[in-house]
């Protein structure tokens, strides 16, 4: 019997893939070449773009055949767009060969609907669950092993879904990371571990005994071994002194910090309920070039923000130009239906957006050469 992964979106998902591999090699599945020589395909989805959800419905359609010509094909879609009820509902609707259709909360009991589907039922669950420690990971960077801290995130910024398919904030015991991170290094296969989380500088907050993120972040650097330690990603508002005091001092902390910024305009970040201001966001990078002179830092930049004029957008031009990033990611502003963002007026047009965008990167481009 073998599997077949098709993995949407952010590091996140690509770690959760890890884990329905993990499930699924547990069962006796083996990896396939190709969708075409599966017995089970699981589409791992992202919802954060709505060009993403459109190729997981194109990709999901192109099943049919496949269907047809092995009826005992297992076809599971899951992740962060069927998290969404209607959507869930609507694509097995659409396609009514799909086996599971399951929210990113129910990824643990995987291996139960696969059982239940193999006795003729259909499964559609979206409900909120808590966090699952015992599941193993099957690792499949080289060098990197990534290790998820916490899960969702409590910030609603107005654009975002993810704390609607993520849910709240959900940190991991401190002591469960400390042995999953022990367990990878004892193994010697990996030189460098990657904390992850939507908002690591707030990790636990919500435990019942509070842990910081800088404790957690020394405290694994007591862990012996040789080993580098990165993390993502920063909020601007939560990242402490703390954190970056623990990068410049514990040597096994890679001097790197992505922080996204999302816009150089104040009002621009009070609509999209950043919480913090620009002169804020320049102050931290000030800080953390001063502590850290080494410290590469990289950012997200979002363009088109509904309502944006060109002098708003010309304010996150001249942040990038002012802090001369590492490098950074921009993206075009794309309306995600259930955020607050989506339903604003004066939605910005899909061509001022590109140029927007086109611009941003011409400068990044420019800095990046004079920087040689
Ligand atoms: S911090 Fe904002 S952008 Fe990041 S996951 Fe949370 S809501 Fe989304």
């Amino acid at each position: 019997m073998k599997y077949f992964i098709v993995t949407y979106g952010c590091q996140m998902n690509v770690h959760e893939s890890e884990k329905i591999a993990a499930i699924l090699e547990n069962m006796g599945y083996q990896l396939a070449f190709s969708r075409n020589d599966a017995d089970i395909i699981v589409f791992n989805t992202c919802a954060i773009r709505e060009g993403a959800e459109d190729r997981v419905l194109g990709n999901v359609g192109n099943l049919k055949k496949l269907k047809k010509k092995n009826k005992d094909l297992i076809i599971a879609v899951c992740g962060c767009m069927t998290q969404k009820e209607q959507t869930a509902q609507n694509l097995l609707r659409k396609f009514p060969f799909v086996d599971i259709v399951i929210g990113t909360f129910n990824i643990p009991n995987l291996k139960h609907y696969i059982e239940a589907v193999k006795n003729g039922r259909q499964f559609e669950l979206y409900n909120e669950g808590s966090l699952d420690e015992s599941l193993p990971y099957k690792r499949s960077d080289k060098d990197n092993a990534w290790v998820n801290i916490m899960q969702g995130c409590n910030n609603f910024c107005t654009y975002c879904i993810v704390p609607y398919v993520r849910g709240r904030e959900k940190s991991r015991k401190e002591e469960n990371i400390l042995k999953e991170i022990k367990e990878i290094i004892s193994e010697g296969k990996f030189k460098k571990i990657t904390l992850l989380g939507q908002n690591v500088n707030s990790y636990g907050k919500d435990l019942e005994k509070p842990v910081s993120f800088a404790k957690l972040l020394h405290d694994i650097c007591k862990i012996e071994g040789d080993f580098k330690l990165s993390f993502m990603t920063s909020h601007p508002k939560d990242l402490t002194d703390d954190v970056i005091y623990a990068v410049r001092d514990e040597e096994k902390i890679e001097k790197y910090i992505h922080l996204p910024a999302q816009s150089g305009n104040n009002r621009i970040l009070n609509l999209m309920n950043r919480r913090y201001t620009r002169e804020k966001y320049l102050s931290i990078i000030e800080k953390i070039r001063k502590e850290i002179p080494n410290c590469r830092i990289t950012s997200d930049f979002i363009v088109g923000f509904p309502s944006e004029t060109k002098e708003e957008f010309n304010d996150t031009c001249d942040l990038v130009s002012k802090v001369k990033f590492d490098s950074i990611f921009a993206f075009m502003y794309s309306p995600r239906e259930g955020t607050v963002a989506s339903k604003m007026d004066n939605q910005i047009d899909d061509k001022v957006k590109n140029e927007r965008v086109n611009k941003l990167l011409a400068i990044e481009k420019k800095l990046q050469k004079e920087a040689k």
